[in-house]
């Protein structure tokens, strides 16, 4: 009995020991882990080297001069993933999850702009967009209280109604989920024409710096099509990243909403407000010749890619027009969804990627600001096409992007510098 009682004994404290010394081994092996793929994650993730684990090495990897301005600080992988957290606005961090952008209450399918036109009203009750962002629901008295005190506002913001930037920027942030009119209020975009049904046509200039001569001028375009609302979406998030990092390396030029009445009025649409596609309306040499006919054959009559009655007919077509003569860019940035690629057109080299998006060239159309900027005046021109046209890419995504996009610029616009 009592050796049988000092086996079991033995062998107790065997099985307790092996326990041990198995959470021990369990428990180095963690930390291990868990460092290999943080630290291979990071540099695979900045596409910049695969070797560097080390953040000594992968500050010095690719790019071999010490990137000091805080437009290209946000290149180097170690360093971004380290500072931009402090500097990137803290709204922007919701966009780590998948923010669906606020639908209008007749909005279609938002994951496929082709369908827009053919589903039609969603639930009203259930749309966001119905109720007021910023009144809370009164069910208790406490928040009845609380209303009351907040019911003061729309009338300060009526006196400020009159630049007609207020008004877009009220409607934009009625409209997307991840832009706020605040976001949208703060840029304080300057206001230069109007649309078709008087909406403002509006952009915003990050100037050169006193001292520095800028690399070149950078013309970004999101919203030509109504109806990609992610197109304005990281467009506005761009602007914001530039709010905290512009040290004049670029003059850029941003205009957040191309075709304000195609996004903002009640059902959006790729067109504008007569029903034209502004990316097949531009004063191409070809639109003459080609336009009309090819609606008529290739696209069979449809209205989503009407090139209009004549070369340059909208409103919203005549400015962008202006602005590219005025401000006269060295490279233009055109946001489209959502076929997930960069597109490029104009002399070389085009980006090979940006951010999880890839080179892969369409090719032109009658019309389209790819033609006209890119084949005709002979600018670098890159569309980039978002991977949906409703729902926001992650935070990481938007800011990998902007990164690519700039290390890209500023090789491309040092090289065509010194050809000048
Ligand atoms: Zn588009």
């Amino acid at each position: 009995m009592s050796s049988n009682l000092q086996k079991l004994k033995l062998l107790l404290s065997l099985l307790l020991l092996l326990g041990l010394v198995n959470c021990t081994v369990l428990r180095d092996r963690v930390p291990v882990d868990a460092g290999a793929s943080a630290e291979s994650g990071t540099p695979a993730e900045s596409g910049a080297s695969a070797e560097s684990g080390a953040p000594a090495e992968s500050g010095a990897s690719a790019e071999s001069e010490a990137p000091t301005d805080p437009e290209i600080r946000i290149e180097a992988p170690i360093e971004f993933e380290a500072k931009v957290e402090p500097e990137a606005p803290s709204e922007t961090r919701t966009s780590d999850t998948k923010v669906l952008i606020k639908p209008s209450p007749e909005s279609p399918s938002l994951t496929d702009p082709e369908t827009v036109g053919r589903e039609v009203k969603k639930d009203i009750a259930t749309s966001p967009e119905v109720t007021p962002k910023s009144v809370p629901d009164p069910e208790s008295k406490l928040e009845r209280e609380a209303l009351a005190l907040v019911k003061v506002e729309p009338q300060q913001q009526v006196v400020a109604a009159f630049d007609p930037t207020v008004e877009l920027c009220r409607e934009v942030g009625q409209k997307l989920g991840s832009v706020s009119v605040e976001d949208c209020l703060s840029q304080n975009l300057v206001h230069s024409g109007f649309s078709t049904a008087s909406r403002s046509l509006a952009f915003k200039d990050y100037l050169p710096v006193a001292g520095r001569e800028p690399l070149g001028r950078v013309l970004v375009i999101g919203g030509i099509h109504g109806d990609e609302f992610s197109s304005v979406s990281v467009l506005i998030k761009w602007m914001q990243i530039l709010d905290k990092n512009h040290s004049g390396l670029f003059h850029w030029r941003f205009v957040p909403t191309a075709n304000p009445d195609g996004l903002l009025n009640r059902k959006s649409q790729r067109q504008n407000q007569n029903g034209v596609d502004l990316n097949r309306n531009l004063p191409t040499s070809d639109w003459m010749v080609n336009a009309l006919s090819y609606w008529e054959h290739k696209t069979k009559r449809n209205p989503r890619r009407y090139p209009g009655p004549y070369q340059a007919s909208e409103l919203e077509t005549q400015w962008l027009v202006k602005q590219i003569s005025g401000f006269n860019p060295d490279a233009i940035i055109s946001l489209h969804a959502p076929y997930h690629l960069v597109d490029y057109d104009g002399p070389p080299t085009a980006p090979e990627v940006l951010g999880g998006l890839s080179l892969r060239r369409l090719g032109v159309y009658p019309g389209s600001l790819g033609n006209y900027a890119g084949i005709d005046l002979e600018l670098p021109i890159v569309t980039v096409e978002l991977k949906s046209a409703g729902i926001m890419p992650r935070k990481k995504e938007i800011d990998g992007m902007w990164r690519d996009l700039v290390r890209w610029l500023r090789g491309q616009l040092s090289k065509s510098t010194r050809l000048k």
